[in-house]
């Protein structure tokens, strides 16, 4: 038998922010190939559970491993010791992030801003990243759109550059939080089809969302959070339509 390890595992994650505790003990596996939706009322711990497996948000208890590394921290004999930034940058690499809000550079191109991480931290040489920069752009459809200042594209277009400028470094997952809820309603379509066609490829994704009609559709998996737990999960099929929660059911009325 192999045991390949999970992409991500989740084991007891705490978060807590001074008194709060915002996040109570989540297990979650994400195995390759899933396309998991994390879906949950506002407050609820979805963007610190997304930002605590990244390692943006520093976890109290608990582990998250990626591809069987765990994230942020290191066992030593007297204890658990903060990782170094060598090391976590390591742990972190497969891991790609989408936010709800782009943070593109302004005075830069398109394709400044997509290939900045590869010339930058990864040290790629110009013409070699600008190589990957243009095929991430194709892949999202702004092929022609490399020279452009960010202030000139739409909303949507903004999103569509930062899923590209998050691929160029070839990512094995890709946490996607909120990616379309600051956009206006006409623009949310050209983003989830981006995903979706990631989707399509295999691509390993896990996604805070609220457009309940993408998570019924390309996920395998959705999530429902509450008060920092993991309340339900399962398939689509069975989560929307059969929950088994009174808070779920409560959720998704707010939603139909
Ligand atoms: P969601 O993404 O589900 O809306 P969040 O993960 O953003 O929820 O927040 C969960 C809870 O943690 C909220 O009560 C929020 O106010 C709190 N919280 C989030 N980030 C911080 C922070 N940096 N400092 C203090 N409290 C925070
Ligand atoms: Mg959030």
């Amino acid at each position: 038998m192999t045991t390949r390890p999970a992409a991500i595992s989740v084991r007891g994650l705490e978060k807590r922010f001074g008194e709060r505790t915002v996040l109570n003990g989540i297990d979650l596996d994400i195995h390759a190939g899933d396309v998991a939706c994390i879906i949950g009322p506002s407050g609820s711990g979805k963007s610190t559970l997304l930002r605590s497996i990244a390692f943006l948000d520093p976890y109290d208890a608990g582990e998250v491993n990626v591809f069987g590394r765990m994230m942020g921290w290191r066992e030593t004999p007297l204890g658990r010791e903060r990782a170094g930034a060598k090391e976590l940058a390591d742990v972190r690499r497969p891991l790609g992030m989408v936010f709800q809000h782009f943070h593109l550079w302004p005075h830069m191109n398109v394709l400044d801003n997509v290939t900045l991480a590869l010339r930058l931290v990864h040290r790629v040489p110009r013409a070699e990243a600008e190589e990957t920069g243009h095929a991430a752009l194709a892949k999202v459809g702004l092929a022609a759109f490399a020279d452009r200042r960010p202030e000139s594209l739409s909303g949507g277009q903004k999103q569509r550059v930062a899923i590209a400028r998050a691929l160029t470094v070839k990512p094995k997952v890709m946490l996607f939080d909120e990616p379309t809820s600051a956009l206006d309603p006409e623009l949310v379509g050209e983003v989830l089809s981006v995903m979706r066609a990631l989707a399509a490829e295999g691509m390993t994704m896990l996604i805070v969302t609220h457009e309940m009609g993408f998570a019924a559709h390309a996920a395998n998996r959705v999530v429902f959070m509450d008060g920092g737990r993991i309340v339900e999960e399962g398939s689509p099929q069975t989560l929307f339509a059969a929950p088994k929660s009174e808070r779920l059911s409560q959720f998704l009325q707010t939603w139909r």
